[in-house]
């Protein structure tokens, strides 16, 4: 068909045909160019740092943890029992269990939680992955496997303590502590313990080696802790601990000290400053 066509119209079909091709070329070079957070949607304002193509981490993922929710009292599962330590509330001197009352652990750690998401989000450009964002149970598998799908950097849950058995419980226990199970967790623990208790002004009870915890035991290797900011069965934690005030500030604590963990550690992926540098040298 083409040798029946005029000498003008054969310039014509070569023209649309450069045109479309460089269509496409321009259609590729923007999509690759722009970014997709992990729910599909464009992202601009939380840009996560040069993007390499490649799937190159350039900036700290974060991973939030807020223990419990819904009707999980964590070690015991989704659904299994609502009473326990996270129901337990002070009703004038006495302590009892009361799961209609909503401050208690879980929704502590939850207000901390959330405080810590808002520094991440407004004084970073981190990622922040929340494994959950209000009162509802999961589990503790489930938890790992978002920590997993986000290939998160650090894994931080965040818990209140108790003290006591089903005897009754001990209010004489208070302060701060720290979980971890090997020596990377060790060091982010120790990063947070130290900042986290210089901000509450709390007892520090140090860091505690668990080996048995689910979701610092089933990570593939990332420095995973469990920050049990105070004890709610301790009046003076629990009167803290249902401040708002007092959540940011136990927030902020744990914000500076995984800032301080990561400025000692983090390293981005290479082809980041690799691509850093070519953007440069195209200016
Ligand atoms: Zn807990």
């Amino acid at each position: 068909m083409i040798g029946l066509l005029s000498k003008k119209a054969r310039s014509k079909i070569v023209a649309a045909a450069i045109l479309i091709f460089l269509g496409i070329l321009i259609t590729l070079f923007f999509s690759s160019s722009s970014f997709a957070t992990h729910d599909g949607e464009e992202d601009s304002k939380d840009d996560p740092g040069p993007d390499t193509g490649d799937g190159s981490i350039c900036e700290p993922i974060i991973c939030i943890d807020p223990g419990h929710g819904g009707t999980a009292n964590g070690s015991a599962g989704c659904g299994i029992g609502a009473a326990g330590w996270d129901d337990m509330v002070q009703v004038g001197k006495a302590w009892k269990y009361n799961s209609s009352r909503p401050p208690n652990e879980k929704n502590f750690n939850l207000g901390i939680s959330s405080r810590l998401s808002g520094l991440f989000t407004s004084l970073t450009d981190y990622d922040v992955v929340m494994t959950r964002n209000s009162d509802y149970c999961v589990s503790l598998k489930r938890r790992v496997q978002i920590a997993n799908a986000r290939n998160c950097t650090v894994f931080l849950s965040v818990h209140n303590n108790a003290a006591g058995s089903s005897a009754g419980i001990n209010p004489r226990e208070s302060g701060t502590e720290t979980l971890y199970k090997d020596s990377e967790d060790g060091e982010l623990a120790g990063y947070v313990q130290a900042a986290l208790v210089k901000k509450i002004h709390r007892r520090n009870r140090g860091l505690i080696f668990r080996d048995n915890l689910y979701v610092i035991n089933k990570q593939p290797r990332r420095p995973s802790i469990i920050v049990e900011v105070g004890f709610v069965t301790n009046s003076t934690e629990f009167y803290n601990l249902s401040n708002p005030r007092f959540q940011q500030l136990a927030a902020v604590g744990i914000f500076n000290g995984t800032q301080n963990y990561l400025d000692a550690n983090w390293v981005a992926d290479s082809s980041c400053f690799n691509s850093s540098i070519d953007s440069l040298a195209k200016k």
